[in-house]
């Protein structure tokens, strides 16, 4: 494990990961283990799959750059960007190419960028393309470079002997891509704030009025869910000032894939609620435990319509290169699988521990002062309920407690015997 730094490795995380990748190689040829339960000796191998990891990650791992005109890493030169004059940022909008090639959004130039479009989607370049392009690797500047010249480096994965052949190398983080859609929704549906400090609604279908963002946040608010399926979403609604907070990655899932829409509902046209009820059923359909190839082709022709539908609702600025990333999504979980075995929720929640600890001196001294931990003998402790009161025993007491757990205790009958 790397503990992180001041300072992120950025692009030389390869120096870092080189120990890694040399006990990788001494795995794909095998290593002599012994099996403790047959009592012999066995070659044990082993193969990296994939990474997960977050999309700027995705940039210091592969060596292609995830900002800019071609941050797309699936189309990559083939991304298709505008850059926004007022807004000040690129946006990625050409999803017209993965319709189906006679679909009537083709020839509607008038609801999109102006243009007819009749391109097909772009063809993902293989691990043996990429491997043998940076070959002799070049760094250029120029206006419209080659796709050889936009690589950053040769990703030290490279070293395998397998992983040009690996079709998906580098897992799109679903978490991240869920929760960016969902803060891009409610930016959008949320009226602009100008420098004067007053609020200002642009006149679109898509914005709130001040009545309807107090009906939303009334029903955030009352909602109730089982216990264990989300945490307590209300205590991130504030109704006063008509706006969420602190809201955590899995907040951005519950909202996006049922929340959302039952709180929009009640306030939005049904044009708005229509695409963002079918944006939140492709996300549990991406989602899902079983996934049928079958589905997730239809589900691709349905990802690409949405984002069209959406195109007309929304503004260009809304098209983050996040919500670029939906497209690819039903086609890396035909290679890839279940989207549950590659997001990053179980590594999160790993690494919260460490991060808490040893990154953010802040949450550490929240993290600490709350540490029941230390007040139990077998870290057997639950979680507290309410508010927490911690009792101090005295001497008689601890010696009783002491005692108890000794004669009682599971794990020293051992030592009892
Ligand atoms: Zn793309």
């Amino acid at each position: 494990m790397i503990i992180p730094g001041e300072k992120r490795p950025w692009n030389d995380i390869d120096i870092y990961l080189q120990p890694f990748i040399e006990e990788l190689k001494q795995l794909w040829v095998g290593v002599k283990t012994f099996d403790m339960l047959k009592k012999e000796n066995f070659t044990l191998r082993a193969a990296l799959l994939w990474t997960i990891n977050d999309f700027p990650t995705d940039a210091n791992l592969s060596g292609w750059s995830t900002k800019g005109r071609y941050a797309c890493p699936c189309c990559a030169a083939q991304t298709c960007s505008r850059w926004l004059y007022n807004g000040k940022k690129l946006c990625y909008m050409g999803h017209r190419p993965w319709l189906d090639e006679n679909h009537s959004f083709r020839y509607e130039h008038n609801l999109f960028d102006g243009t007819e479009e009749f391109r097909a989607a772009p063809e993902q370049t293989t691990g043996s393309e990429i491997f043998s392009m940076l070959k002799q690797m070049k760094f250029s500047e120029e206006d419209d470079p080659t796709e050889a010249e936009l690589w950053k480096k040769r990703s030290i994965f490279f070293r395998l002997p397998y992983w040009k052949h690996n079709i998906l190398r580098h897992n799109l983080d679903v978490m991240h891509i869920e929760k960016k859609f969902d803060i891009g929704i409610q930016h959008a549906l949320h009226p602009q704030v100008l420098p004067t400090g007053k609020s200002f609604l642009t006149p679109a279908i898509f914005t709130m009025s001040k009545k309807e963002k107090e009906v939303f946040c009334n029903v955030l608010k009352d909602i109730k869910v089982l216990d264990g399926y989300a945490s307590n979403i209300s205590r991130c609604v504030s109704v006063k000032d008509r706006r969420l907070y602190s809201l955590k990655s899995h907040d951005y899932h519950i909202l996006m894939q049922d929340l959302l829409l039952v709180a929009l509902r009640s306030c939005m046209s049904s044009e708005v609620t229509s695409c963002i009820i079918e944006l939140s059923n492709i996300m549990k359909s991406i989602c899902g435990k079983v996934l049928m190839v079958e589905e997730l082709e239809k589900l691709q022709d349905r990802v690409a319509l949405t984002l069209c539908n959406l195109k007309k609702i929304f503004p260009p600025s809304f098209f983050t290169i996040m919500v670029h990333l939906l497209v690819h999504l039903p086609e890396e979980a035909k290679v890839g699988g279940p989207v549950f075995y590659r997001w990053m929720y179980p590594i999160e929640r790993y690494l919260e521990d460490v991060d808490t600890r040893y990154d953010r001196p802040t949450r550490n001294e929240v993290f600490i002062s709350n540490d029941l931990t230390k007040t139990y003998l077998f870290g057997s402790y639950g979680e507290p309920v309410g508010s927490v009161e911690i009792a101090e025993l005295d001497d008689i007491s601890w010696v009783q407690a002491h005692r108890y757990v000794l004669f009682h205790h599971d794990s020293l009958d051992l030592l009892r015997t």
